[in-house]
């Protein structure tokens, strides 16, 4: 049994075809080409996932349905992109559309919550059921795996992770809210505050490790300049770690999941992000010893995660489309 998945960008479409181990037998990309009107991209998404077929010799009769994972407001059971910003799309009817060029069941969920799925079955958490997946980029996304199966809330419009408050009145988030983990948590927000120590302490070795610019300064500036011993830098990976724990025990306190999993560019620091993010969310979670502890893990399908992702909606645990 095979299925197809498809990662939606604003700049490309990755599509491929998946086996039921989660294993991308052929796969390739399209340009979006944003400024068309969405049915004009399904359906080149349509020929895309045809020549798919016909390149890996795959009868269309053993293909069981298309999963699609894309940035926004996503209604699943319709099958509905509500609105996305990136896509510049609103009210497309993409799993209708769809099945006008590949008559096949289609699965529809937003690009952060497949790859929660696709981490928890094929990737860091495939050992596991219950798992909350965070990614740490320009902004905190992420989803939330119950018993294998996606949570996303009424109407598809739940498990803003990244939208949670952790500190009242604090930094302004994109939301439109204050103090939201986003605010703190991801590398948009490392980055702000790597920018304020530098202003604070002009004799930061952080300095030194952007050439003396403040543009240069990205996820890796406080890190690599805190293994250093710099003590301006280690101060905001401290921070950084702290705010990201607080989150996490949050998480963790609502859903107590057997894993968290970290993904994004920030993940790269591996157990130097890891371990005093460990010991931070050990000592404040509810329950202390006497609950089983959480492991806290990074993402492993890099790339591919949104394809694999898209493809696992099909392949068990994705929001039913009632089509
Ligand atoms: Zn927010």
């Amino acid at each position: 049994m095979y299925v197809f998945g498809v990662d939606i960008g604003g700049t490309g479409v990755k599509s491929g075809i998946v086996d039921e181990q989660g294993k991308i037998v052929v796969k390739s990309s399209i340009k979006t080409d944003r400024s068309r009107d969405y049915k004009a991209i399904i359906k080149d998404i349509g020929a895309q996932l045809i020549a798919l077929a016909e390149e890996a010799k795959i009868p269309m009769s053993e293909l069981t349905g298309v999963g699609i994972g894309c940035p926004g407001a996503i209604d699943s059971a319709r099958g509905i992109v509500d609105y996305s910003c990136n896509l510049c799309w609103k009210n497309a009817n993409v799993a209708s559309e769809l099945r006008k060029y590949v008559d096949l069941p289609v699965k529809i969920s937003n690009d952060a919550n497949v790859a929660a799925l696709g981490e928890t079955k094929f990737g860091a958490g495939k050992a596991y059921s219950d798992t909350v997946f965070v990614t740490l980029g320009t902004g905190v996304g992420g989803g939330v795996i119950i018993e294998n199966k996606l949570f996303e809330g009424y109407r598809s419009k739940g498990a803003e992770l990244g939208h949670m408050v952790i500190v009242k009145g604090g930094e302004p988030c994109a939301c439109g809210r204050r103090g939201c983990m986003e605010a703190y948590a991801s590398a948009t927000a490392l980055i702000r505050d790597t920018k304020r120590a530098m202003e604070k302490d002009k004799t930061s070795a952080m300095w030194d490790f952007v050439g003396g610019s403040l543009d240069a300064v990205d996820g890796r500036t406080s890190f690599e300049c805190a293994k250093k011993g710099d003590k301006a830098a280690m101060e905001v990976v401290e921070n950084y770690v702290k705010y990201l724990g607080e989150g996490v025990c949050n998480f963790i306190n609502i859903f107590r999941p057997q894993a968290v999993i970290l993904g994004g560019g920030v993940c790269a620091q591996g157990e130097y992000l890891l371990k005093p993010l460990r010991e931070f969310v050990k000592a404040n979670t509810y329950g202390g010893d006497t609950v089983p502890e959480t492991e806290i893990t990074v993402a492993t399908l890099g790339n591919d995660a949104g394809l694999i992702g898209a493809a696992s909606l099909m392949l068990g645990g994705g929001v039913e489309t009632l089509l």
